[in-house]
């Protein structure tokens, strides 16, 4: 199986996974760029799986289907183009003789799934969060709670730490300089910062992520922790007793006021 990247828009990633012969694609917001990767690759596209209703994640949707008559798999809860499999979390989509397991994220949406592969043979676990969890941070709270975005970063923090994060953007640089506001102590956060900025440098992906590296830089799957916590506490007005969620919140406002 290969895994790529398809740049799309200002800095949208459609992840494409394929055998050599048949591809699927998360998140194609526009058809242009897969139908491209399918003439270049010479592959069949074998299924189209959504994570949310944005346009950016749906818009080449409609054209693929309809060019390749590939399934469309998508969130049972939110209003992505018809006709597609509606999926809630415990489901498994089957495409590409792989099985996907559902898991429910609502936070940036109401409806927002992610995709988890597990380990194959020669594989590490790949998980498609469109949304979610980027790389140094996470999606804004569009529909969703704090403590549902809370949530739903837990249920992702808790897959294996070898789970390779495709995120459905290329937004990790502009995170980590956040990141490095609210931890400038974290030596793990100043060397994945310049292996991230060698890489844009190059010209190249900072994704796919891996999730044990995210556990140790990014501050929205770390806001128990006491450098975090601290961080935010000097930075907002939090009562004494404040709930986890109530520090999430803070902290996912500091980072929309963040310049
Ligand atoms: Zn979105």
């Amino acid at each position: 199986m290969t895994l790529v990247p398809l740049p799309a828009f200002a800095d949208n990633y459609i992840w494409m996974l394929h055998d050599g012969s048949s591809a699927i694609v998360v998140d194609p917001g526009d058809a242009q760029p897969v139908f491209d990767a399918l003439a270049h690759h010479k592959l069949q596209l074998a299924a189209i799986l959504v994570t949310h209703h944005h346009a950016d994640h749906t818009g080449g949707v409609a054209a693929l289907h309809a060019a390749t008559g590939a399934p469309v798999h998508g969130p049972a809860r939110e209003r992505i183009p018809e006709p597609f499999t509606p999926y809630v979390q415990g489901d498994i989509a089957e495409a590409l003789g792989l099985s996907f397991e559902v898991i429910d994220v609502p936070g940036h949406t109401a409806g927002h799934i992610a995709y988890f592969l597990p380990a194959a043979e020669s594989r590490a676990p790949l998980l498609f969060c469109g949304d979610t969890l980027f790389s140094g941070g996470c999606g804004r709270l569009f529909e969703g709670t704090p403590a549902q975005m809370l949530a739903s970063l837990d249920a992702l923090a808790a897959l294996p730490g070898d789970t390779r994060v495709c995120c459905a953007h290329e937004y990790t640089l502009a995170n980590l300089r956040f990141a490095r506001a609210v931890e400038p102590g974290n030596a793990d956060l100043t060397h994945y910062n310049a292996r991230c900025e060698s890489l844009r440098a190059q010209g190249q992906p900072t994704l796919p992520s891996q999730l044990a590296t995210e556990r140790l830089i990014n501050p929205f799957l770390r806001s128990r922790e006491a450098t975090v916590l601290r961080a935010v506490r000097e930075h907002a007005e939090l009562s004494a007793d404040a709930a986890e969620a109530d520090v999430f919140a803070a902290l996912r406002q500091w980072k929309n006021d963040f310049r």
